[in-house]
């Protein structure tokens, strides 16, 4: 089975959320089961400049803008994996943030950018490079929302299926939406433009192209799956989706053990396992010494690793955060994103050096350390497709805090009286967004932390789920075969 998957991020080549984990490790594990599966990425100067044994397939002249666009096939350093790139240095050729300028304003020309990578994913399925074809195309997110429209297109011209089309939703939210113009410059049939297509309230949208038009739709989590085909989650596309629902099914993501796991972490102050957590505690003295805290063994460490965006439901973290210092808790939180909030927690750390600590920006050492050194990372999102650092929190037996919501509702038990009984309690978890139900959970943890033996038969129980990406892969793999015949 050849599989071509079309994103935008790679780990560990670029990464600015949990995207980039799930396209660097399923193909891996695609492999694993015998899927022959590629990836195309557009050439962003991460890809360009960290990609190695790189061989021209196709030279494709002018496109979408660009003046010269050529297509290689290259290896990540790391990985057999074999990755495609799109170079096109007018779209691509820019530092820093792959989808929007130093000021975060996203590029005007993102529709052309990602234009080119849904169309160069179409011609892969057909026969752009003379050695390899798709059977599938597996798009994730956005960005590659237009690859199933490209390939209905040639269908429809041709009266021919170059290939089968999944679309992924890693985040419902993110949408791709452009003005109605834009259409005349990406190469796609303007009756397209419709209810029954890619028209969006007026305007033209990349998500609602990939949900619309691909075979079958997923996403990353079986709640989420649920949840967006109502009206609070559905960003207003909860009406496709509900239509399209014997279509739609939701995977959960997996953790990659050869970059997270506490048993090889190469970039933490100690390893350790589920028999002994010994090298925990090594962990955890080394987190307070780096972020300047007070050494103390008695109260949990809380931590934050996330991007700064009101999904994240960090608000309840600000007006928790007395909560936790008052009962003599720490907090260490890693992020960027919302100026506010990056100054409010600034401020709160500020002014109790030795209980809190902030650091801004995108640090993946300083991530590993807090996942491996805190007590409880909490991810108490309003809403969350499927959260992986909920899973990376379970694996290194630091106990996850989060709300009843996406994925973070099917990967967490609560430690409830009743669940500690069964021995099935992995974490906090709490109902509403609200600061009182937070407040509850907090106090929960800190309760479960003053019993010592109970503590560390739910963080062994944790530590012991099964998170690999096996699960997920049998199940695309099981997608692809259906979807191909
Ligand atoms: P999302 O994709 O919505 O950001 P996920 O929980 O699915 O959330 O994935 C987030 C990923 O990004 C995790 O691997 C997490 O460790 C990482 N991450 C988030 N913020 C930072 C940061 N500031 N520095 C390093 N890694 C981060």
């Amino acid at each position: 089975m050849r599989v071509l998957h079309v994103c935008s991020e790679l780990f560990p080549l670029l990464k600015t959320g949990g995207l980039a984990d799930v396209t660097g490790a399923l193909p891996p594990a695609l492999a694993e089961l015998g899927c022959d599966s590629r990836v195309l990425v557009p050439g962003f100067p991460a890809f360009m400049n960290n990609v190695i044994d790189k061989e021209l397939i196709a030279d494709l002249g002018a496109k979408f803008g660009a003046a010269d666009v050529r297509l290689y096939l290259a290896k990540t350093p790391d990985s057999s994996i074999s990755l495609y790139v799109i170079d096109a240095p007018d779209l691509f050729d820019r530092p820093g943030n792959p989808y929007a300028d130093a000021d975060n304003h996203a590029y005007a020309d993102n529709y052309r950018r990602f234009a080119l990578l849904g169309w160069v994913a179409a011609q892969l399925a057909g026969s752009l490079d003379s050695e390899w074809s798709a059977e599938v195309v597996h798009g994730h997110d956005w960005h590659a929302g237009l690859a199933p429209a490209y390939l209905k297109a040639e269908e429809i011209k041709t009266g021919q299926k170059l290939a089968a089309s999944i679309f992924t939703v890693h985040n419902l939210a993110y949408q791709g939406v452009f003005p109605y113009r834009v259409l005349a410059e990406i190469d796609l049939p303007i009756w397209f433009f419709n209810i029954h297509g890619l028209e969006f309230h007026g305007q033209v949208s990349f998500l609602k192209a990939g949900l619309f038009f691909a075979d079958k739709i997923t996403t990353v989590s079986p709640s989420y799956s649920r949840e967006i085909q109502g009206e609070e989650q559905g960003c207003g596309l909860h009406g496709l989706l509900q239509a399209r629902s014997h279509d739609l099914s939701g995977v959960l993501n997996g953790v990659d053990p050869a970059v997270w796991s506490p048993v090889t972490d190469s970039l933490i102050a100690a390893n350790y396992n589920t028999r002994s957590v010994a090298g925990k505690l090594a962990c955890r003295s080394a987190l307070q010494e780096y972020c300047g805290l007070a050494k103390q063994d008695e109260k949990p460490i809380f931590a934050i690793v996330s991007r700064l965006t009101e999904q994240k439901g960090l608000n309840l973290v600000l007006a928790g955060i007395d909560e936790i210092l008052s009962r003599g808790g720490q907090l260490v939180i890693l992020g960027s994103g919302d100026a506010e909030l990056e100054a409010a927690f600034s401020e709160r750390a500020a002014a109790n050096p030795e209980l809190m600590a902030v650091q801004l920006g995108y640090d993946e050492v300083h991530a590993h350390r807090i996942i491996a050194g805190s007590d409880v990372i909490m991810v108490p999102s309003r809403f969350e497709p499927c959260g992986l650092t909920q899973l990376y929190g379970l694996s290194y037996g630091t106990l996850p805090l989060v709300r009843k919501v996406g994925g973070l509702a099917d990967t967490v038990t609560d430690s409830s009286l009743e669940n500690l009984a069964d021995g099935t309690a992995s974490g906090f978890v709490f109902n509403g967004f609200d600061v009182a139900e937070f407040g509850a959970a907090v106090r929960r943890a800190f309760a479960l932390h003053a019993r010592k033996a109970e503590w560390k038969r739910v963080q062994k129980y944790a530590m012991q789920q099964q998170l690999g990406w096996d699960a997920a892969a049998k199940a695309y793999y099981e997608l692809y075969q259906q979807v191909s015949n």
